[in-house]
């Protein structure tokens, strides 16, 4: 890929740097979520190496600086809840997925995974797994997608889903360097797929059913790949969303979790919700889904009030999308609300795709919303 005269970077010289003893001492990114779904971090040096959660210390940032809290009560606490291999600096060093809480005690007005994991916690028994597929677009610095005729557009779409070759992709340097940075963290990727939207991609955050593997050495020990569950896949997701940024920052281009970054002809980008429960996925789990139909028809509204900002823009009816309006399901129809797979239809159990999140929407919501509308609140 052509650098971009505005990066300033020097990754031979960062290198002899990166490659210097730390001495026994951790370097622990602790990453939050922010007034407007982006990602913010800050680092603290720790004296060893982490084994559990619980031996992360809290620490504070300025939510003034952030649109977290006002000026005049400006700390906001960062509790971390999970963390994962640093593919960046590498070793023993961490990256901190943190929860934001008010000085008051109570969780921060962005903190939505304080309810997420209550939900999920109180109807654990349901053993809820969710896939999530991830759609983004790649822009340049002057926020037209990479690779796109410079104020002009490529030819139709067509050639570009999964697309091979020359003028057919952008950007799979960035793509790969993101994938295996997920894996190197033990983040439950699944797959990635380029998209219908020229510089558009996708990549899969799920329960990855069937694949289990431990690494080999101690330190990675603690990062087992497992069935995601509960509040994880949040979790996970936020945090392949954050080192996404972070490649995407090396390579001098943009990360755009829009719904509809091109109007027009082009398709948007969503973040397709999979779900399935210990009753859908048992034998006659038909019943258990043509159920949860029945009320997630009930609660549409409700959910496309937390499936992301600007989705009235991709919900259109058009583009492989439903109609924001009206709720509608149906097997193997990728026109609507909800998918049912061929497959789960010729099976008679398995799981559903909740077509309707945008890509900017907040995993902890929709995992949420969706537990709440199924189990009841709490
Ligand atoms: P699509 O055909 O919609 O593009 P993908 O293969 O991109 O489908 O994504 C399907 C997602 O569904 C993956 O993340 C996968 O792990 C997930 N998935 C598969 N089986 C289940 C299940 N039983 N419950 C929840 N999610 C599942
Ligand atoms: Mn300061
Ligand atoms: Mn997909
Ligand atoms: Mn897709
Ligand atoms: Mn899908």
């Amino acid at each position: 890929m052509a650098a971009d005269s505005t990066v300033i970077s020097n990754t031979e010289n960062l290198m002899k740097y990166m490659s210097l003893d730390q001495r026994g001492r951790v370097q622990a990114e602790y990453i939050w979520i922010d007034a407007v779904g982006g990602t913010r971090s800050k680092t603290k040096t720790l004296s060893k190496p982490v084994k559990s959660v619980d031996e992360l210390p809290e620490w504070n940032f300025d939510g003034s600086s952030t649109g977290q809290a006002p000026g005049d009560n400006s700390d906001v606490y960062l509790r971390p809840v999970a963390f994962f291999p640093d593919p960046f600096r590498q070793g023993d060093n961490i990256l901190v997925l943190c929860e934001t809480w008010d000085s008051d005690g109570s969780p921060n007005k962005f903190n939505y995974r304080h309810d997420a994991a209550r939900l999920m916690e109180t109807n654990a028994k349901e053993e809820f797994w969710f896939g999530l597929e991830q759609e983004y677009t790649l822009l340049g610095t002057d926020g037209w997608p990479y690779g796109w005729p410079r104020g002009g557009f490529p030819g139709a779409q067509g050639p570009y889903y999964c697309g091979v070759g020359t003028g057919k992709v952008y950007c799979r340097d960035i793509v790969e360097a993101h994938y295996r940075a997920c894996l190197y963290a033990g983040i439950n990727i699944s797959g990635i797929n380029a998209e219908v939207m020229p510089s558009q991609w996708e990549y899969q955050v799920g329960p990855c059913p069937g694949i289990d593997s431990k690494f080999d050495s101690p330190f990675l020990m603690n990062f087992p790949i497992h069935e995601l569950t509960g509040v994880e896949v949040g979790d996970h997701l936020w945090m392949s969303r954050f080192i996404l940024h972070r490649v995407a920052e090396e390579f001098g281009v943009r990360i755009s979790f829009e719904p509809k970054p091109i109007k027009g002809e082009w398709n948007g980008a969503g973040l397709h919700s999979n779900v399935s429960t210990a009753s859908t996925r048992a034998e006659g789990g038909m019943k258990a889904i043509e159920a949860a139909m029945k009320k997630l028809e009930a609660r549409h509204i409700e959910h496309i009030a937390v499936y992301g900002e600007g989705n009235e823009e991709r919900l259109t009816g058009r583009h492989e999308t439903g109609n924001i309006d009206k709720f509608s399901y149906g097997v193997a129809d990728r026109g609507g609300s909800i998918r049912i797979p061929r497959q789960v239809a010729k099976d008679g159990k398995g799981y559903f795709e909740d077509r309707r999140p945008a890509s900017n929407a907040d995993p902890y919501q929709i995992t949420g919303i969706i537990v709440e509308t199924m189990c009841g609140g709490l």
